[in-house]
């Protein structure tokens, strides 16, 4: 058995970088950057008025109420270029550029229009509702770098300064199979002695959260020779081959037998964790990487999310790899294992206070796939920790969301 912590450095020495592609920006969300964003003008690119308005001189309104002369307008799009003298205003709009010449922007709900004069009701200070340009960031300065992920506010970014398309890693192309004779698809009545498959549908989901794409390839039965069939046809056009179920020590687990035979490279075939304590994970004779989680559905979410997750990343050669980890109050007793490091699905609640507290789930064990459904972390417990009582402050690492 191998510690975790080992496990994962393995996993993450050899997950190769997949290459960088372009993509268009439109389809970029929730790819992995592949190369440095570069702000290619000032923002904002001119002194911008945050207001509706006037652009004025402050030192004209020092004495306020005081009338100024209206000599143009400036909208947003179609400035006024011009110069601003003393005792002058122009009409302004959000967006829009500040003439040269004045030094502020009073807004419209303190001023009063009469003609061609304004009132302007108050005094400002100068630079008053005016972003200065460069302020935001200035051209040629480095906004975002390869590797981050490219959300929602980033894609802002990315439009801004022009990338129409942007440089992203490949995604690592997964395979998965279900393993199991007793397994059935979502769309068949599980017959006497049958199930229906949910673990392939699991892992489809965490590996594209983590930026893979997937193929769910048919149900293997437990039968070695289907087995080793099935896991060189679909390492044929894979990154990633990922199995669940038949890595214990059953009379029909074969999926370490198959592995050997087909004379895959086993990197590690059993874990100091529970639950997972069988994964395995393998380089396959092609050279696409193999992880055998366990079957139990439980099983299969830790294991993914400590191991292939990592893999997935590091093939995007994503900067953020790790699971977010922090620390909580233990809301009722947990009790960890000897030589393995536990990972218990938890609830996190944080008070109004701050303090973050770990409820651990009431569940049936790795087998408990329904009472897994509200976990949102797991609580570490290390190996050889003995019973933890109510209040114990312990180790968590947060569940993907999505
Ligand atoms: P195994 O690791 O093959 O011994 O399976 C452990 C447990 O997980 C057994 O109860 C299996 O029936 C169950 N199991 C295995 N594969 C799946 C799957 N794809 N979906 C749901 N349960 C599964
Ligand atoms: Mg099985």
């Amino acid at each position: 058995m191998i510690p975790v912590a080992d496990a994962i450095k393995i996993v993450l020495k050899e997950a190769a970088a997949l290459p960088a592609e372009s993509v268009a920006l439109e389809a970029a969300r929730a790819r992995i950057l592949a190369e440095d964003v570069i702000a290619d003008s000032d923002l904002p690119p001119f002194d911008r008025s945050q207001m509706d308005g006037y652009a004025i001189r402050a030192a004209d309104v020092a004495k306020a109420p005081a009338k100024l002369r209206i000599v143009g307008e400036s909208a947003a799009g179609r400035g006024w270029h011009e110069e601003l003298n003393a005792g002058q205003a122009v009409r302004i709009m959000t967006g829009a550029p500040v003439p040269v010449g004045a030094d502020s922007v009073q807004q419209l709900e303190l001023t009063t229009e009469n003609g061609d004069e304004v009132e302007i009701l108050q005094t400002v200070t100068t630079g008053r509702s005016i972003v200065r340009r460069g302020s935001e960031i200035k051209a040629n300065e480095c906004v975002a770098n390869s590797g981050a992920r490219i959300n929602a506010a980033m894609m802002a970014v990315l439009a801004s300064f022009g990338y129409a398309n942007v440089k992203v890693s490949r995604q690592p192309r997964i395979a998965v199979l279900a393993t199991g004779t007793e397994l059935v698809r979502v769309d068949q009545k599980p017959g006497r002695d049958q199930i229906r498959d949910s673990n392939n549908f699991t892992i489809s989901a965490y590996a594209q959260m983590a930026g893979a794409t997937v193929r769910q390839l048919p149900l293997a039965g437990d039968d070695r020779d289907s087995l080793k069939r099935q896991i060189t046809e679909s390492a044929e056009h894979s990154d990633i081959v990922i199995t669940s179920g038949g890595v214990s020590v059953g009379a029909y687990d074969f999926t370490k037998p198959a592995l050997r035979e087909l004379g895959a490279q086993l990197f590690f075939e059993r874990v100091a964790l529970r639950p997972g304590k069988p994964t395995v994970f393998a380089r396959l004779p092609n050279g696409t990487l193999f992880f055998g989680l366990p079957g139990n559905p439980v099983s299969v979410s830790v294991t993914f999310n400590l191991f292939t997750r990592a893999a997935i990343l590091a093939m995007q050669s994503a900067r953020d790899i790790a699971l977010s980890e922090e620390w909580a109050r233990l809301a009722r007793g947990a009790k960890g294992a000897s030589e393995r490091d536990s990972y218990l699905p938890a609830l996190l609640h944080t008070d109004e206070t701050g303090t973050v507290s770990a409820t651990p789930l009431k569940w049936g064990g790795s087998s408990d796939f329904i009472g897994f459904v509200s976990a949102t972390a797991l609580i570490v417990v290390p190996r050889d920790t003995g019973a933890l009582e109510a209040g114990t402050i312990v180790k968590v690492v947060q569940l993907p969301r999505g």
